[in-house]
């Protein structure tokens, strides 16, 4: 399968208690990659051997559950396992927008949560490494309520999964939770906002 990146870099950012919280949220990424018809396989990149994580995600699975799992997971780096030409780094504050699913591309998902982290993190670690980066397009296909266009990792393997099988971010986006937001731009019945008048679908 077409490989997804999870990047656990992010460690020495967050607290216990982010840390417990991200491995919740991972929990349930395994889970719906694992019952997907097509599913990714997940790399766990830049986890830490016996690191708050790897304890964590031990804790969680028991160590034989967690061994047999199908995701690999390795202390290695992502761009020593991947062309870097190939890596395309997902972060809600890239500035460019993730117009189509592209299947020879090794997405990247930073491994946290969105908490007392600061905003521009994952795209900081982006652009350190020179990789390309893009935004779901999220404000060309919804209408926001709320400024935070941060999604939980658990929503984020939804979307990717759904974008990957069917090429439709309409679809795809219907993992976009409803208080973030007020419906699809086809769905609109009122006049469209000011700020949202020409942007629609892609394909
Ligand atoms: N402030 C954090 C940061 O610096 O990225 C937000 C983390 S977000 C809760 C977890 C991960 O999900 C991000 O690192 C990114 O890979 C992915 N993500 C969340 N929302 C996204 C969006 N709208 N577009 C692209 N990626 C997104």
């Amino acid at each position: 399968g077409q490989p997804l990146v999870f990047d656990f870099s992010y460690e020495s950012n967050m607290s216990r208690r982010e840390i417990e919280n991200t491995v919740s949220q991972l929990l349930e990424v395994e889970g719906w990659n694992r019952r997907a018809i097509d599913p990714f396989h997940l790399h766990f990149c830049n986890l830490q051997p016996d690191g708050p994580y790897h304890q964590e995600l031990i804790k969680r699975y028991s160590a034989e559950v967690w061994d047999r799992l199908l995701v690999t997971n390795t202390e290695r780096h992502y761009v020593e396992l991947f062309p870097k030409e190939q890596l395309v780094y997902l972060t809600a504050d890239s500035p460019n927008v993730l117009h189509s699913f592209d299947h020879s591309k090794i997405y990247i998902i930073g491994a946290l949560v969105d908490r007392s982290i600061q905003p521009g993190l994952s795209l900081a670690n982006a652009k350190r490494l020179k990789l390309a980066t893009a935004r779901l397009p999220l404000d060309e296909f919804l209408h926001w309520e709320t400024g935070a266009k941060n999604l939980t990792l658990d929503q984020m393997i939804r979307i990717m999964l759904s974008i990957k099988m069917t090429g439709k971010w309409e679809e795809a986006l219907t993992f976009v939770p409803e208080r973030k937001h007020d419906g699809l731009h086809q769905q609109q019945t009122k006049p469209l906002r000011t700020n949202t008048t020409t942007r629609g679908f892609t394909n």
